[in-house]
C-alpha cells in the first residue's frame, strides 16, 4: 500500500496511532484492543495539554511525586484522563499511588502486593495492576523473576489486588521479539489477557506479539533530558 507518508504533516500522535493500527491489522487484531499509554515522565504540563487536545486520554508516569505535582490539575480539567504508573513503587507510597493512579504496571514483589491490598481496602478503590516480570533475568532490572510469577499471582488474588496481566521491559540493544513472545506465553499459561509491552523503539513488534498496552514516551514527546 503506497501512501504519501508525510504529504500532510501528521502529528507524532497520528503517526503512532497509525502504526499501531497497521501492526494490529497484520496480526488480525482490532486496533481498539491496543491501548496507547503516552509516557509523559519528565515533560511539563505544557507538553501534555496538546496531546489531550488531540484526544489522547491515557498517560503514564514513572514517579509518584512527579505525578502528584503535575496531574491533579490536568485531571481536573479533563476528568476522563487515565493515569498509569509504570515505574518502581516503594511500599510506603502505595497509598499515594492507589489514590492517584488508575492502573499500576510495576507490581513486582510480595511486600508490594500486601501494601497495595491494604491501601486499596483503605481507599475503597480497586486499582488494576500488571505484574512486572524481569523477562531477561537482568540483575539491575526491576520486575520479579519468571519463577516467582505464580506465587505473586496467588498472593495478589488472596489480597484482592486485581491483576490484568503481565508487563516487561526487555533487555536493551537486542531484539525484543523473543522476550515479548515469552511474556505472552507466561501470561497465557496463567489465563491473563493483559500484556503491557512495547516502547518507542519496539511497540510495533509488541503489537504483533499481542501487546494490549504499549508505553510510548520519546516517540510522542521527543527525547528526554
Ligand atoms: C520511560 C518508560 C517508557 C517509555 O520509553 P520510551 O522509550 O521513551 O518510549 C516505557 N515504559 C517504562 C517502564 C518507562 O519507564
Amino acid at each position: 500500500m503506497d501512501q504519501p507518508a508525510t504529504a500532510f504533516s501528521a502529528t507524532p500522535l497520528d503517526d503512532i496511532r497509525d502504526r499501531i493500527a497497521k501492526s494490529a491489522a497484520i496480526a488480525g487484531r482490532p486496533a481498539q484492543d491496543v491501548t496507547l499509554i503516552a509516557i509523559s515522565k519528565t515533560h511539563p504540563s505544557e507538553a501534555i495539554v496538546p496531546l489531550i487536545a488531540q484526544g489522547q486520554r491515557v498517560f503514564g508516569e514513572n514517579r509518584v511525586q512527579e505525578a502528584q505535582a503535575k496531574w491533579p490539575a490536568l485531571i481536573e480539567a479533563t476528568p476522563d484522563v487515565q493515569l498509569h504508573l509504570v515505574g518502581q513503587l516503594q511500599s510506603n507510597k502505595a497509598a499515594d499511588a492507589v489514590a492517584l493512579f488508575d492502573c499500576i504496571h510495576s507490581l513486582d514483589r510480595l511486600s508490594l502486593v500486601t501494601a497495595l491490598g491494604k491501601a486499596m481496602e483503605k481507599e475503597g478503590r480497586q486499582v488494576p495492576c500488571f505484574v512486572q516480570v524481569n523477562i531477561g533475568a537482568e540483575e539491575q532490572k526491576g520486575g520479579c523473576a519468571i519463577d516467582e510469577v505464580p506465587a505473586l499471582l496467588a498472593e495478589a488474588h488472596a489480597a484482592q489486588v486485581p491483576v490484568l496481566g503481565l508487563m516487561c521491559v526487555p533487555p536493551a540493544e537486542v531484539e525484543a521479539a523473543p522476550y515479548f513472545a515469552l511474556l505472552a506465553k507466561i501470561a497465557a499459561d496463567h489465563g491473563l489477557a493483559g500484556l503491557s509491552m512495547g516502547m518507542s523503539g519496539d511497540f510495533e513488534t509488541a503489537v504483533l506479539l499481542g501487546a494490549t498496552h504499549v508505553r510510548v514516551g520519546s516517540a510522542l514527546f521527543g527525547a528526554r533530558e
